[in-house]
């Protein structure tokens, strides 16, 4: 093992275990779609150029590694399986209100992000918040910062430029003739000669399972140790007069609702009536496979005393990996062998969005210095 100084950097010994490789050359790099991709097949798209990196995940540690390698000239494609870009930091319109429903406030403003402010308000992507989400949080009375139309805008521009790919699920990846070879679930194939993964450290795990790469102890055991808290998430939308939030972010005492978000007051939502309820990760994993209009009712039967509830409509979202409570002190973990595989997010280092951020510009940091 070589340690350095931000990340840990490992030789692999059995990741030579690499899934069965389908080479689909002559297909456009894209398998039959009717043929779905069995358990760890890998199709080798052999007839386009290697990218210098595929990054796994257009989150907020995603997005900064590409921008650092493209930055430095490297080709860089960025996959992910959602709709949009930004992973955690996700706003949600619904009809007329929107909703910041994942993280709601930057709890200080990484360098790599400071572009985002100006003084031109029409320019800014990021603003200084008022009050804060998490009263017990250090330092949560200053330096907080939201953005302006939503979090999700902070990823979008973020993404400006860069070579993404969305509604692409990674399925497997693959060592060969010195490159990742990687395998989505409709089957399209991508090859890059490195790799960052940056989806939450337990959907990682199952990935390198799936594609039958053994991670050695304690590469492994250490990864297991990340932990993350679920968190059901409520958009509310209610009558505005039914509006009674005095403050953009409430703390209910007891009860399951541990943060309501007034998303008109926050600057997201023009409409107002657009409340967000985080409930407390305890009763989130207790409830968290429960019937989603239980859950509904319970958390706004809880909040009753701040909106009138009576008229609500509502959408769950359950994030099964909302923030990471337990972490690796290092901001990355980079595999040497059988090629250069780096894992990085707020799995990593001090967590949350700046965390994040500070991961991926880390992993990005070890590729351009030892590798690319
Ligand atoms: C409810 C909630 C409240 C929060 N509040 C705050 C807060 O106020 N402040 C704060 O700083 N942080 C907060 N956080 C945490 C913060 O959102 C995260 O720490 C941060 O966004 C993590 O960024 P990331 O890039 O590491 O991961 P993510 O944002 O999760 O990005 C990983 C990406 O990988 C993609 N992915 C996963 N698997 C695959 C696959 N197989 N193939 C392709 N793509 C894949 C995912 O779609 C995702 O977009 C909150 C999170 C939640 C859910």
């Amino acid at each position: 093992m070589i340690r350095d100084t931000h990340g840990h950097v490992w030789n692999l010994g059995r990741a030579d275990r690499v899934p069965l490789i389908v080479d689909c050359s002559g297909r456009g790099g894209t398998a039959n779609a009717n043929s779905k991709p069995s358990d760890r097949t890998v199709y080798v798209a052999t007839n386009t150029e290697p990218h210098d990196c595929i990054i796994v995940g257009a989150g907020a540690a995603g997005l900064t590694a590409a921008r650092a390698l493209q930055a430095q000239g490297k080709r860089v494609l960025v996959l992910d399986k959602g709709r949009g870009v930004g992973g955690r930091m996700a706003t949600r319109r619904i009809g007329e209100y929107r909703f910041d429903h994942g993280a709601q406030v930057l709890f200080g403003l990484p360098l790599e992000l400071r572009f985002l402010l100006s003084d031109d308000p029409d320019r800014a992507v990021v603003r200084p918040c008022v009050s804060a989400p998490h009263q017990s949080e250090p330092g949560a009375s200053s330096g907080l910062f939201a953005g302006v139309n939503g979090m999700s805008a902070i990823a979008k521009t973020l993404a400006e430029e860069l070579a993404i790919e969305t509604s692409v699920r990674i399925t497997s990846i693959g060592w060969r003739d010195d490159c990742w070879h990687f395998a989505s679930e409709s089957g399209a194939a991508y090859t890059a000669r490195t790799t960052i993964l940056t989806p939450p450290v337990p959907q990682i795990l199952r990935l390198m399972e799936h594609s039958g790469i053994e991670l050695q102890s304690p590469v492994e055991s250490d990864l297991r140790q990340v932990q993350y808290e679920p968190c059901l998430a409520l958009l509310v939308t209610v009558d505005p007069q039914a509006c009674r939030l005095d403050q953009t972010f409430v703390h209910p005492d007891g009860g399951c609702v541990k943060l309501l978000v007034d998303n008109h007051a926050k600057g997201v939502s023009a409409q107002p009536g657009a409340v967000t309820l985080h409930a407390s990760a305890a009763y989130s994993e207790a409830m968290f496979e429960a019937p989603e209009e239980e859950i509904a009712r319970q958390m706004l039967h809880d909040v009753g005393s701040y909106i009138d509830t009576s008229q609500a409509t509502w959408q769950l979202h359950r994030w099964r990996y909302s923030q990471a409570v337990s972490r690796l002190s290092e901001s990355y973990v980079a595999l040497e062998q059988p090629g250069p595989l780096l894992f990085a997010g707020d799995g990593f280092g001090w967590g949350r969005i700046e965390g994040a951020v500070w991961s991926g510009r880390q992993a990005a940091e070890h590729l351009l210095t030892h590798v690319l």
